[in-house]
């Protein structure tokens, strides 16, 4: 990836771009969100006053749609030319190669010997090899994934408690019906990997997917119920959380009675490079097409 434009303007010992009076990245964020504040500023220059930085990594105290919505501000800030206001460097001065985090694969990423491709209505080349598989025809489920759909065994196991002890007579005979059962059904099925996107424009909620270095969420526990909280003192959900469970998770926790953990999602986002490039992976995302999508679910072939 090079070295990081904002030192190379350290190693230069230029002033910072932006003055940030002492505000702390966060405080930052919502100062250039007010109106007129990001006026005639580069892009790359406000997002990288509003960041926190490591020696290897970048963080934003930003959820997605807060990235996005925060890089919607700037762009409204300056319609009339923020085509002109990316980065105050071109892309070409600075990389020999800059692309965007498109898929591509020499191989099939399920089994490089499998040579069979499709291209698919998205605009990606797919591995259409054929794999036959025998399943037992009682426990097949259909899942329905990524608009493909896919055939698996389900595993009664799973479904039980540990100890035998606490199985039912149903649960018995479920379980001696899986072991009996012979796995007669036949099923062919494309390996529909995905080997290249070449033909996609990607929205600019995929590329941050694909460059951020945190997970898509985080757990997080009702107060008072934190890991290093003495066993004794955990106090177990909040009302509140006891209203978002569902049926299932409702029986599990009465069943513990302690909080299990809540997945929420991640309100940071951290990259191995800095606002100046992020700034120029906006650009190519924007040049892709006249209105490129900003989230995934509205991603089309070229
Ligand atoms: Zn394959
Ligand atoms: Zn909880």
């Amino acid at each position: 990836m090079g070295i990081p434009y904002a030192f190379i303007r350290a190693f230069q010992k230029k002033e910072p771009f932006l003055d940030k009076e002492k505000r702390l990245p966060k405080q930052q964020e919502i100062f250039l969100r007010r109106e007129g504040n990001m006026k005639g500023l580069y892009l790359g220059a406000c997002l990288d006053s509003a960041r926190w930085g490591s020696q290897t990594t970048v963080m934003y105290e930003m959820s997605k749609k807060r990235m996005i919505s925060f890089i919607h501000n700037w762009m409204n800030q300056n319609n009339d030319n923020f085509e002109s206001l990316w980065h105050e460097r071109k892309i070409e001065d600075l990389y020999k190669r800059f692309n965007l985090p498109h898929i591509n694969h020499e191989f099939c990423p399920v089994n490089k010997n499998h040579k069979e491709r499709i291209s698919d209505l998205g605009g990606r080349i797919r591995c259409s090899h054929m794999d036959k598989r025998y399943l037992r025809p009682s426990f097949i489920e259909q899942i329905s994934s990524g608009g493909t759909f896919h055939f698996f065994e389900r595993d009664p196991y799973n479904d039980l408690p540990q100890n035998e002890s606490e199985w039912s007579d149903k649960d018995r005979e479920i379980i001696e019906q899986y072991e009996l059962e012979e796995p007669t059904a036949e099923i062919i099925e494309p390996c529909y990997a995905i080997l290249s996107e070449k033909g996609r424009i990607l929205s600019f909620e995929t590329i941050i997917n694909r460059l951020n270095l945190r997970p898509e969420t985080k757990t997080v526990y009702c107060p008072g119920n934190e890991d290093f909280a003495p066993l004794s003192k955990k106090k177990g959900c909040t009302k509140e959380r006891l209203k978002e469970m569902d049926k299932e998770e409702r029986l599990r926790y009465e069943d513990i009675n302690l909080c299990p953990g809540h997945s929420e999602p991640n309100d940071k986002i951290e990259f191995s490079f800095d606002g100046w490039d992020l700034a120029f992976y906006v650009r190519k995302w924007w040049e892709q097409i006249k209105n490129p999508p900003w989230f995934k679910e509205y991603e089309v072939s070229k």
